[in-house]
């Protein structure tokens, strides 16, 4: 009796969260695909230049193709990924997927330099000493240039560990890779991190877009979001563009980059519509 939702996901991802019995048995599942590899896949989203309206880079999302339960959605998975520890297997295997794609995109053509990945990254990361040459042996291997990849990382990420996170940081961009503030406005103090953790991008969250039309105090918060990062000489890529009218306003704001639904769903690698991409 598994009956696909709106999205694709199963109605059992539902129940799955609130038993215990289950959630054990998950994280058991999620040991295994992790060695065996394949059941975890990539998926990718466009994010669009406002202004040309081309194709600007893409966000890399997991999906767990599970063999029994079918396709299983992030939210579901990864708050024991992140208590497990699985985490950091997890996004390692994303982050090694992601960058090898990325280079045969570069490699056949597909896309030019100025296309970007971003991919994002669980704050456990911070407390691996290995992130970093890891990061920069994967660029390396795959002949990756300077400001392609942007790992995006969360306001709430940064609460745990503010000092380890400062030098790990520090570390990524000294080996040109970007960083972007994922869900911003969601968070506590995020003036503050914005000036102490030298963020390229800051990602507009979803809930601001999707009210922008109804609550003014939504678009004022887009305004300031905006004002304050032309300010500061950040990007801004507004999440969970769904209308039109949203992506009127939006450009209209002067919103550099936009992603969401009404450009492109997220989609993996081979199922991507090449033909509508390169007409963005
Ligand atoms: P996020 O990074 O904020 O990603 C945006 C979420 O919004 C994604 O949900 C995406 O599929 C969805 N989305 C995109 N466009 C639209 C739209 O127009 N409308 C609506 N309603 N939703 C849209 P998803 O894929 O379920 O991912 C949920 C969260 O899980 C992500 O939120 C991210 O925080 C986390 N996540 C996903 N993949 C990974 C990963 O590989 N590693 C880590 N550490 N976290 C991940
Ligand atoms: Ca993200
Ligand atoms: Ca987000
Ligand atoms: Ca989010």
């Amino acid at each position: 009796t598994k009956q696909r939702g709106r999205h694709g996901y199963t109605l059992f991802n539902h129940e799955l969260r609130r038993n215990q019995a289950d959630q054990l048995a998950l994280e058991a599942e999620l040991r295994h695909a992790l060695e065996n590899r394949h059941e975890l896949v990539p998926y990718y989203q466009a994010i669009v230049d406002s202004h040309s309206g081309k194709l600007a880079g893409f966000e890399t999302l997991v999906r767990w193709h599970h063999p029994q339960r079918g396709l299983i959605a992030p939210g579901v998975f990864l708050p024991m990924a992140e208590e497990s520890g699985l985490i950091l297997k997890l996004d390692r295997y994303m982050i090694e997927h992601a960058c090898a794609q990325l280079a045969q995109w570069y490699g056949s053509g597909r896309i030019d330099h100025a296309v970007c990945l971003h991919i994002n990254l669980s704050s456990a990361h911070f407390h691996d000493p290995g992130l970093v040459g890891w990061l920069q042996e994967l660029m390396q291997r795959h002949a990756l240039p300077v400001g392609t990849l942007h790992l995006e990382i969360t306001e709430s990420a940064l609460i745990d560990v503010p000092d380890v996170a400062i030098e790990v940081m520090r570390q990524l961009k000294e080996r040109g890779i970007c960083l972007a503030l994922d869900d911003f406005g969601t968070g506590y103090s995020a003036l503050s991190y914005l000036h102490r953790y030298h963020f390229d991008v800051l990602k507009i969250d979803q809930a601001f877009v999707r009210d922008i039309h109804c609550h003014e105090e939504s678009s004022a918060i887009v305004r300031a979001i905006l004002a304050l990062a032309a300010a500061l000489g950040l990007d801004v890529v507004a999440e969970g563009v769904e209308t039109m009218l949203q992506v009127q306003t939006l450009r209209q704001l002067g919103c550099p980059r936009l992603q969401g639904y009404y450009f492109a769903r997220p989609a993996p690698a081979a199922e991507l519509d090449w033909p509508r991409l390169a007409g963005m």
